[in-house]
């Protein structure tokens, strides 16, 4: 035991300057860089994988060391959109003619049987809001560098209905909101929306009575911290963009109010 404890002390540190030697550019390195790796430090990083043998939330690979909840390899790998990188986008064109947004973007494509979709599950299912979290700091990073985004003063998600949110335990979009609020240096105010509680069933209402009850779902709570702020109002998937573009709508009646739209996911047509 004591051997493999002072193994352990030895190679942290020559793990650690291996990090620092591949951070640089690290995303587009990490698909190679095992392959490429010192055969000691190889070994080494094989050795402390067996001790801890984390799993890639994405892929189900063991994580390697220094990696958070998804492996760098599926960072790179997931389908990225790039939207984020022009103001008006496919995104933004899903909205014309129904809210005025200032812009607006997915980070990632959503298809069925994918990564992304094993994320989302994880997300919403099995109390994994760490999932939100880190790729809503990953995005806000990515956001604050783009001249569109850089007038954001503050996060707001849409709010889950009470009942969801009690049996859950957590706010999915909350937790995405809370790592891009993080990441792009603005409040958060993950309050800022309610839902109104329904005790009617919607499944025997027409399309457009569904419709009709989402816009009458959404309430505004704080329209004080509001006035006069450009809003990222954000949920984790975009589907038909009739619960955004509620919420949008109900933030939009505020005084001086801007909004723009994020979400994690787009699910394709
Ligand atoms: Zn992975």
């Amino acid at each position: 035991m004591r051997s493999m404890n002072l193994l352990i002390d030895a190679s942290l540190p020559l793990l650690v300057d291996c990090r620092l030697l591949f951070s640089y550019k690290k995303e587009t390195l990490y698909a190679n860089h095992l392959n490429k790796m010192n055969p000691i430090l190889r070994s080494i990083h094989d050795f402390i994988s067996l001790l801890y043998p984390k799993l890639c939330l994405a892929c189900s690979d063991n994580l390697p060391p220094f990696d958070e909840l998804i492996c760098l390899k599926c960072q790179y790998q997931l389908p990225k959109t790039g939207y984020h990188l022009t103001k008006e986008n496919p995104f933004t064109e899903k909205f014309w003619g129904r809210v005025p947004i200032q812009t607006g973007a997915s980070m990632y494509y959503f298809t069925v049987g994918s990564r992304m979709q094993q994320l989302i599950h994880q997300l919403k299912y099995e109390h994994k809001p760490e999932i939100g979290y880190k790729l809503g700091k990953l995005y806000g990073l990515q956001l604050k560098k783009q001249p569109h985004f850089q007038h954001i003063d503050a996060v707001v998600p849409v709010p889950l209905h009470p009942k969801k949110r009690h049996i859950r335990g957590y706010n999915q979009a909350e937790a995405f909101g809370d790592g891009l609020a993080e990441g792009l240096e603005v409040s958060h105010y993950p309050n800022a929306l309610y839902r109104k509680v329904f005790t009617e069933t919607q499944t025997k209402k027409s399309r457009e009575e569904r419709l009709e009850n989402v816009f009458q779902a959404f309430a505004v709570a704080q329209a004080d911290r509001l006035k006069g702020q450009h809003i990222l109002l954000v949920d984790d998937v975009l589907t038909t963009g009739a619960t955004l573009e509620a919420c949008a709508t109900k933030i939009l009646e505020i005084e001086g109010a801007k909004v723009s739209l994020a979400t994690i996911a787009i699910a394709s047509d």
